[in-house]
């Protein structure tokens, strides 16, 4: 394995960059029934895991994401179709292709009832592993393309780093995340100083090679668990998970001193201004996260560039404060750059 491919394994789920086989997670409360699915799987060179009823699925549906799911119908607790309907309504999991097995019932009322909730597959004979195997093979590529459109709309061309879109989403996550199990996060906001001055001096080309060297120190100084975001032209935003303001701060330090320190041709050296909020300390929402870090950023901008931020107290509704500046009504209007 490759080191960069080692850095995005993310808290122990199998990247798809670590490890091309397919994951299929088969469900079903009859236990021969399950060795034989997860047998003919395992045979066709997919990686299987399985569970025995619905609740199970969804629990190990959501610590990993499968790439297919193989469920039974008749279960006891959740049966099939309600375990593809909870599939299906939750946004990260909504194109998680579902087929759907039983030796039960062949009526029209059941694969009507599959197609409802959205299986992509019913077969009435699960002992027909041929059957299974192909309608497999054609979902998983159906799949795998999906991921493949999924992964360019979220990545910024120019860097590789997540773009605007990503950041937002899992913004949202971590904000969930925190109010689920009270684990805080902070957020960094990154903005090149005097960056308009740089394209003007020196042309897009070096601008552009700043941004991506700036980018690779981003990725380089982070955990794979973070994530780093080109989030505007010269803006960057770096998530760091269950880290606290302290904890943020000298990331940010460290972060901002080799940015400083990189040595970029035709440009020289670049400086950059840093932000840190920390949820739930300075703000709850997503919302109020981001600005409060680009409330401290911009102040950094006005105490002189190349230079950290720590947000002090929560922004007011209708007041930005950040940092020991008490209530500068034309804070949001200092210029950048
Ligand atoms: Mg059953």
């Amino acid at each position: 394995m490759k080191a960069r491919e080692r850095a995005r394994t993310i808290k122990g789920r199998p990247s798809r960059f670590m490890d091309s086989k397919s994951n299929i997670l088969v469900v079903d409360d009859n236990p021969d029934k399950l060795n034989l699915i997860k047998a003919a799987l395992d045979l066709a060179g997919y990686n299987v895991t399985t569970a025995t009823d619905g609740e199970e699925a969804l629990a190990a549906i959501e610590s990993y994401q499968p790439d297919l799911v193989v469920t039974d119908v008749m279960m006891p607790r959740m049966n099939g179709y309600e375990l593809a309907q909870r599939i299906r309504a939750n946004p990260v999991t909504k194109f998680i292709p579902v087929i759907m097995q039983t030796a039960a019932g062949r009526r029209s009322e059941d694969l009507r009832r599959a197609n409802e909730v959205g299986a992509l597959g019913y077969i009435t004979d699960p002992t027909d592993l041929d059957l299974l195997l192909a309608r497999t093979r054609t979902l998983l590529e159906f799949k795998a393309y999906l991921d493949v459109c999924e992964e360019a709309a979220f990545t910024d061309h120019l860097t590789g780093l997540a773009n605007r879109r990503r950041f937002e989403r899992q913004l949202e996550r971590e904000v969930a995340r925190m109010e689920r199990y009270g684990h805080p996060f902070s957020l960094l906001m990154i903005d090149i100083d005097r960056f308009k001055d740089l394209n003007d001096s020196f042309g897009h080309d070096a601008g552009d090679d700043a941004i991506r060297r700036l980018s690779k120190v981003l990725r380089e100084g982070t955990r794979g668990i973070d994530l780093a975001a080109r989030i505007g032209g010269e803006e960057f935003a770096v998530l760091l998970v269950e880290t606290s303001k302290e904890g943020g701060s000298e990331v940010a330090e460290r972060l901002r001193a080799a940015i400083k320190a990189l040595e970029i041709p035709t440009v020289g050296h670049i400086t950059a201004s840093f932000g840190v909020a920390e949820c739930p300390t300075d703000a709850q929402t997503a919302a109020d996260v981001l600005k409060a870090a680009d409330v401290a950023m911009y102040e950094a901008k006005r105490n002189g560039r190349d230079r950290v931020v720590v947000m002090q107290q929560p922004p007011r509704s209708n007041s930005l404060a950040a940092g020991d500046v008490q209530g500068d009504g034309n804070l949001g209007l200092a210029s950048r750059g």
